[in-house]
């Protein structure tokens, strides 16, 4: 006879039917909860859905193939989850085991269906029955091991995973699930007697029905139906509390992932239209976040990821990106429980939602929203693309709309408008740092095939004009026909940007691009990778559109081509460490150009380098601490970014700290010199150059 078993075999017929109701119940209920959340979402600004749908279908499919590749690979592949040891595993279990299970629950019941419809369409028997017998038992134990892992963490309660009460209850009816699961099986293997493979394709419930062969067939199925039942109540529960609890992110995380916008380093511009329109800059109440934001809030299961990448947060800032979405969350919700469903922001103003603190000032706290060094470490850790960055930039559109930011960093924009650069020095001076270099400029040599964008810090800044010497050296001596644009530079507009200055930022770009575009500028080539992602991401949104390279590509070229050549074999180096700027490595992944042009910058091989690569580098790299502004701001000695930064390079035992950013220049030049330490700190450029005896 064909292997095989009943769906609802040794269930009574009343107690299908009080199945099949508890099921509509509780779908009712899982369905209530997901409403409620998603009418809270639907409360933000729209992301052009409907306009999305109506569009051409070439359109829709372009736009649609990238995000469904993410919820193959990241949804279902579970590709952002890998990455942190055994807890990555034991989630890529938990979830291969649900989705197997669910899967195969799924199929018993459209079994169930057909053969009530005709026994001849019943396809749960034969070599299909058994393949899903033995699937689902081996997946029930990797499901059971994920959930003993998870349970076990929990008790060691690590400070950054997010703790709940009904985390216990979450795991604690995976693991009773899955249990009864087995029980379930072994009993009915004890009452049903099946025997060869349809007894076998169930190893570990025959296991089980071992321990229970003292059973009798009455007491066995007394015993099956009283644990199915135990079973199915679980069951139900699991799916009634999935909107209600840290399992909602079973449903929006995957939402998330297919609605985020891609890719780091990008920001959304702001119109004066818009503005004039909605009479707001930026985000000030949290149903101006737009309806993707919200339901990113929740998607977070509170897995601390990104707190434990924050460089604010590893320097005792009161910033933590994971309690920054879980605060905004939580406020989002208090809304929606004392107004019922979100009504807009004045409307809740004027039906007296007083008790809930106002978003700036009560929910997110200045010194937090100025804390970010904008640096994307969160962003590239979360598993589900939530963005902390994106919303505290928009926050911050806001605060600096309304003139609430003051002190250092509102000089430095001022400054910025006022004269072109944050130091406030003059135009005139941009390029006195190339006397005596015969340096071409643009407006005098038109045929140029590059252009060298020095930056606000190459220009004015002392310690890195010594790198714009440097490489104007290189470049010359490689004999690249390149121009600078000297006073009629502007600073890209990368800080006041980030800072939340949206106005200035696009002043400053429009005027750099109807300069570029006056010489038919195409390509680029930079040693600021602020200045980089600026040109590259920021200015495509204006019509800028450039071939743009980091210093180090460019160098990397020059000497794979034999334009720069390094005799070869150099002396051995004193130890050297390189340090990944984030907006090179992590924004823009540039991170094998810089090691190129070191390995090359002492032997053509490695023998002569003793590079020591710090623990976080490349993607992975800590930030410096001057991003997103924070360059512009007074920091507490005692709690500096760079401070700990460097403590990791000097840790190498490297004597030499290489950078390929002038922000990380003055940053870990700071850091060692806090330390008394008496490593270098030098540019890429720089080491090249001394390589070279330029
Ligand atoms: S925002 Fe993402 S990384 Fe951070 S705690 Fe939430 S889910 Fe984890
Ligand atoms: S961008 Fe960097 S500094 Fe800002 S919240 Fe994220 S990890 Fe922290």
């Amino acid at each position: 006879m064909s292997p095989s078993r009943e769906t609802f075999g040794n269930i009574p017929h009343g107690g299908i039917v009080f199945f099949y109701w508890l099921t509509v119940v509780s779908i009712a209920a899982f369905t209530y909860g997901i409403w409620r959340r998603f009418q809270l979402w639907k409360k933000g600004l729209p992301i052009g859905v409907r306009a999305f749908i109506a569009g051409r279908l070439t359109e829709i499919w372009s736009r649609l193939r990238p995000r469904l590749a993410r919820l193959l690979t990241e949804g279902l592949g579970q590709k952002r989850v890998t990455g942190r040891g055994l807890a990555g595993w034991s989630h890529i279990a938990l979830f291969a085991g649900f989705m197997i299970l669910f899967l195969g629950t799924t199929m018993l019941e459209l079994d169930h269906l057909a053969s009530g419809i005709s026994q001849a369409l019943k396809f749960h028997k034969g070599t299909y029955y058994v393949i899903y017998e033995f699937t689902l038992d081996i997946f029930g134990l990797i499901f059971l091991a994920g959930c003993l892992y998870f349970l076990w963490r929990r008790t060691r309660r690590p400070r950054s995973l997010g703790h709940r009460a009904t985390d216990w209850y979450v795991l604690g009816s995976f693991l009773a699930i899955g249990l009864t699961g087995y029980i379930v099986e072994g009993l009915r293997i004890v009452w049903q007697h099946p025997t060869g493979i349809a007894a076998h394709c169930s190893p570990i419930g025959l296991v089980i029905s071992g321990w229970l062969s003292g059973l009798t067939d009455a007491g066995a199925r007394s015993m099956h139906r009283a644990v199915w039942w135990i079973h199915a109540v679980l069951v139900f529960g699991f799916i009634v509390s999935v909107p209600y609890t840290r399992l909602l992110h079973l449903i929006t995380g995957p939402l998330n992932i297919f609605f985020a916008p891609g890719g780091l380093g990008r920001m959304v511009p702001l119109s004066m239209e818009e503005v004039e329109k909605t009479e707001r800059i930026g985000v000030s109440a949290i149903d101006q976040f737009n309806q993707q934001q919200l339901l990113s809030l929740d998607a977070c299961m509170e897995c601390g990821r990104c707190e434990e990448a924050c460089p604010a947060f590893a320097t005792d800032k009161p910033l933590s990106p994971k309690k920054v979405v879980q605060d905004l969350k939580g406020h989002m919700t208090r809304i929606l429980n004392q107004n019922g469903l979100l009504t807009s922001t004045k409307e809740n103003q004027s039906i007296g939602c007083t008790q809930e603190p106002a978003l700036h000032g009560g929910v997110i706290q200045a010194e937090t929203l100025w804390s970010c060094t904008a640096c994307s470490a969160c962003v590239r850790v979360c598993p589900v693309r939530i963005d902390p960055l994106t919303l505290l930039t928009d926050m911050r559109r806001n605060r600096v709309g309304e003139g609430t930011l003051s002190g250092t960093a509102a000089t430095a924009l001022r400054r910025m408008q006022s004269s072109g650069n944050p130091w406030g020095l003059p135009a005139a001076d941009r390029a006195v740092w190339a006397e005596g270099l015969e340096v071409p400029l643009a407006k005098e040599k038109s045929d140029f095939d590059i252009l060298y964008w020095v930056g606000c810090a190459g220009s004015y800044d002392r310690r890195a004009q010594r790198v714009s010497r440097a490489m104007v050296k290189l470049l010359k001596l490689a004999k690249v026909n390149f121009a600078i644009l000297g006073r009629e530079e502007k600073c890209t507009g990368d800080s006041p940007r980030r800072l939340g200055d949206e106005f200035l930022f696009q002043e400053l770009a429009q005027v750099n691009i109807e300069t570029m575009a006056k010489y038919n500028v195409r390509k680029i080539l930079t040693q600021c990778p602020h200045c980089l992602n600026s040109l590259l991401k920021d200015y495509v949104q204006f019509g800028g559109h450039y071939e743009v390279l980091h210093h180090t590509q460019f160098l990397e070229q020059l000497l794979a081509e034999g334009r720069l050549e390094v005799e070869a074999p150099g002396p051995q180096t004193e130890p050297i460490t390189y340090h990944d700027p984030c907006y090179l490595a992590r924004v823009n992944g540039i991170h094998q150009a810089p090691r190129n042009v070191l390995t090359a910058s002492h032997t053509s091989s490695t023998s002569g380098l003793d590079l020591r690569e710090m623990p976080r580098n490349r993607e992975k790299t800590f930030c410096c601490g001057a991003g997103g502004g924070r360059m512009w701001m007074e920091e507490d000695p005692k709690k500096r970014v760079c401070t700990q930064r460097s403590a990791e390079a000097l840790s190498t035992g490297a004597k030499t700290i290489a950078v390929g950013c002038p922000f990380c220049l003055t940053m870990m030049s700071d850091g060692v010199a806090t330390q008394n330490e008496s490593a270098r700190v030098l540019d890429l450029a720089e080491i090249l150059a001394e390589r070279l005896r330029l």
